[in-house]
């Protein structure tokens, strides 16, 4: 029997892509589902599940769910509280989760260790510019929890020297509108307001791609001017 890759899945674009990539390649694939009741899981991952459905075969393992509860860790945070969710005119930085990748890695990682699943492979690319998603993070960190577990499970990034777009045309026959990345969602659709719903137009629209995607509203029109009078919103 091949052997099999655990994908840190969340129904987002990238891990989507990455997911169907290594299908391609004919590789046994195991999703896994990090469920830590953030305020956009629950759309997220029934998108997740509809997305697995439409790409199944028989080198598709069923969801794995695992539950990482963070609202003891993080508190009033928007992540949690959905208030003062970051805008799309606002820096990446300001999605970024304390924490997000060591705490994502270590419960899955271990897994892998106890279902005998060599490599665990993260949807990272190129350009992250956070510190918990560089090369030197993930190499320290594997070789860590190596010796923590007393085994090894390789972390592999196979996307990590593609860029969005490239990414994106690696996923032009998918269908990219069962993938969710909205920090914000009502009714199950996306906002169309958030930072990474702004990130997904971009998405599209810079990989020359038709977004399928249902906003449930238009982006914020760019305010031209401080003067009121002159505000287009
Ligand atoms: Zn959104």
């Amino acid at each position: 029997m091949k052997p099999t890759v655990a994908v840190l899945f969340s129904g987002g674009l990238d891990s989507s892509i990455l997911l169907a990539h290594l299908l391609r390649q004919q590789q046994r694939v195991q999703p896994l589902y990090v469920d830590s009741q953030l305020h956009w899981q629950g759309a997220e991952r029934r998108q997740a599940e509809l997305f697995l459905r439409a790409v199944q075969g028989p080198d598709l393992e069923p969801l794995v769910v695992l539950s990482l509860p963070l609202a003891d860790l993080y508190a009033d945070h928007w992540s949690v509280t959905g208030r003062g969710i970051p805008g799309a005119d606002e820096a990446d930085e300001e999605v970024y989760l304390p924490g997000r990748n060591p705490l994502l890695i270590v419960k899955t990682h271990i897994w892998c260790r106890l279902h005998g699943v060599a490599q665990l492979a993260l949807g990272s690319l190129k350009n992250n510019p956070f510190a918990d998603a560089t090369g030197d993070f993930f190499q320290a960190f594997e070789a860590a929890m190596d010796r923590a577990v007393s085994g090894h499970v390789q972390l592999v990034r196979p996307l990590s020297q593609y860029d969005k777009q490239q990414v994106m045309r690696l996923g032009t026959h998918l269908p990219l509108e069962l993938t969710f990345s909205c920090l914000n969602p009502s009714d199950g659709l996306h906002c169309g307001r958030c930072n990474k719903c702004a990130e997904r137009r971009e998405a599209f629209r810079s990989s020359g791609l038709t977004d399928p995607t249902s906003y449930r509203a238009a982006p914020r029109p760019i305010a031209l001017s401080k003067d009121p009078a002159r505000c287009i919103e």
